[in-house]
């Protein structure tokens, strides 16, 4: 790999909290670099969900060089205790970081990367490789463009890139046709989208955090125009994960979406449709039907606009002439698969993990943040930061410090190795592990130990 320098700087992709953190963590080192955004501003995919309460308190969501160089210019840290909306994060945190001169003068926004590669060898050539600078080819309000980088640190996310409808996780047939009904990820229901869903027959399909989110919302919603009617559609025959943890979570705001809204479906405010995949969808009289895989499962009817909250996956497209290895089920960075995957493992904990989990056959490329969990659905902006701050000290040549590392996060409550609930198998470590743990009064709780193997049994 070339040493970084002002001609080949580390180039960061994405201004979200991770890339952010990161190139914190490169001015911090010295190191120079260059971070690029697509959007206009930073965060963009906070942006669009800004409206959303988190469900991790203030002192998981910050990053720590990022809080030394802030508070190096007098910024005063929020309450650690306190649940910031997504747009808090933003305007308290990521803003007054970004905008700090020596942040400042390395992002650029409006800077789309669309592929990377190595200058003059594509990806089978192999001699000399090793030595070649990366190019990041851009695309920019005036036109493409290339950056040469020593290394690359891809932060760049998942949001924009969420699951479809189908249950075979392709576009289900009529799903581009009724584009103008569905909306992907989480809409601001009671603000700038509130005329969409009130008094409508809302569907909302997915059976995670951000569906339970949703239907919370609409629940509210519903509250002010009693003519809303709410339907929740998930593959599984019961929606373990989206009602979490409840009392056991580590996240006591991540647990009580899931109480509220088991009351909400015991009180047949909601209805559940559950083992139910989604194989096509029509529209009828102005309204949408949408039919399951299975013809003896009734098709869901009468509904005027579907919420698709089924999770995101990663954009490889961009990294198709480096050398990449990824995890086979998930996308994620193929270290982390075992240890994320929601066919097996539920607690929402990793194993401690940094720049050599991180790292891919291209020397100097390094996936991070919620791209590096593919499409895995338990990152948290504190996993991110904990390897940044790795990633970093490993491309300043701080090797002890790169592999020093440590990551400490809440539990989900919910430890079986199936989440829809047909199975009780544990996937979390035995209670003696757990009750050694310091911080489980905090709540926190490592599920998998430093030294674990990975395998696809998670901790066992
Ligand atoms: C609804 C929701 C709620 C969440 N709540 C929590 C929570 O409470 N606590 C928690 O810890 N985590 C939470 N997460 C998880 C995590 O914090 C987010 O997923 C977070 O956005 C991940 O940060 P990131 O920096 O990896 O990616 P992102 O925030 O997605 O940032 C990626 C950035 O890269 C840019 N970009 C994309 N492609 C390109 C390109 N080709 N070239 C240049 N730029 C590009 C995007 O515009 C964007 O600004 C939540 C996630 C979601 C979706």
């Amino acid at each position: 790999m070339i040493q970084p320098s002002a001609s080949h700087p580390v180039a960061v992709i994405g201004a979200g909290p991770v890339g952010l953190a990161a190139l914190a963590h490169l001015i911090e080192h010295g190191l120079p670099a260059i971070l690029l955004e697509a959007g206009p501003g930073i965060a963009r995919s906070y942006e669009d969900f800004r409206h959303v309460r988190l469900f991790s308190p203030w002192r998981f969501n910050l990053d720590a060089a990022a809080t030394r160089l802030l508070q190096g210019r007098g910024w005063q840290a929020p309450d650690g205790e306190g649940l910031p909306s997504a747009g808090e994060v933003i305007d308290d945190y990521l803003a007054p970081l970004a905008a700090l001169p020596d942040m400042a003068a390395r992002i650029r926004f409006r800077t789309r990367v669309a592929a990377i590669s190595r200058r003059g060898t594509d990806r089978v050539k192999s001699a000399g490789r090793d030595d070649a600078p990366f190019v990041l080819h851009v695309r920019t309000d005036v036109g493409t463009g290339i950056i040469q980088a020593s290394a690359v640190i891809d932060a760049s996310g998942t949001w924009t890139q969420p699951n479809p409808l189908g249950a075979d996780g392709l576009p289900a047939p009529g799903e581009a046709e009724l584009a103008a009904h569905i909306r992907y990820g989480m809409p601001d229901i009671l603000g700038a989208d509130r005329h969409r869903y009130a008094g409508r027959s809302v569907l909302v399909v997915g059976g995670g955090h951000s569906a339970a989110g949703n239907l919370l919302t609409l629940a509210e919603l519903a509250r002010h125009a009693p003519t809303t009617r709410i339907a929740w559609a998930i593959r599984g025959t019961a929606p373990a994960r989206a009602l979490g943890g409840g009392a056991a979570d580590g996240l006591p705001a991540r647990g009580a979406i899931g109480a509220a809204l088991r009351e909400l479906l015991d009180a047949g405010r909601i209805r559940l449709v559950a083992d139910f995949r989604i194989s096509a969808l029509d529209r009828d009289d102005g309204q949408i039907t949408i039919h399951p895989e299975d013809p003896l499962t009734p098709s869901i009817t009468a509904i005027d606009e579907i919420i698709c909250a089924t999770g995101a996956r990663p954009d490889l497209t961009m990294l198709r002439e480096l050398r990449t290895t990824f995890d086979p089920t998930l996308e994620s960075s193929a270290a982390l698969g075992p240890l994320i995957d929601p066919n097996v493992h539920s607690c929402g904990t990793v194993r401690p993990h940094g720049h050599r989990e991180l790292a891919h056959p291209e020397p100097g490329l390094f996936i991070v943040g919620a791209k590096s969990y593919g499409r895995a659905p338990t990152f948290l902006m504190a996993t991110g930061y904990e390897q940044v701050r790795s990633v970093v000290a490993a491309l300043a040549g701080d090797l002890d410090a790169a592999d020093a590392v440590r990551l400490i996060l809440p539990e989900t409550g919910v430890c079986s190795t199936d989440t829809d609930g047909d199975s009780g198998d544990n996937c979390c470590p035995p209670v003696a592990l757990q009750a050694k743990a310091p911080e489980r009064n905090t709540g926190a709780a490592r599920c998998c130990e430093p030294s674990s193997t990975p395998t696809r049994a998670c901790c066992r």
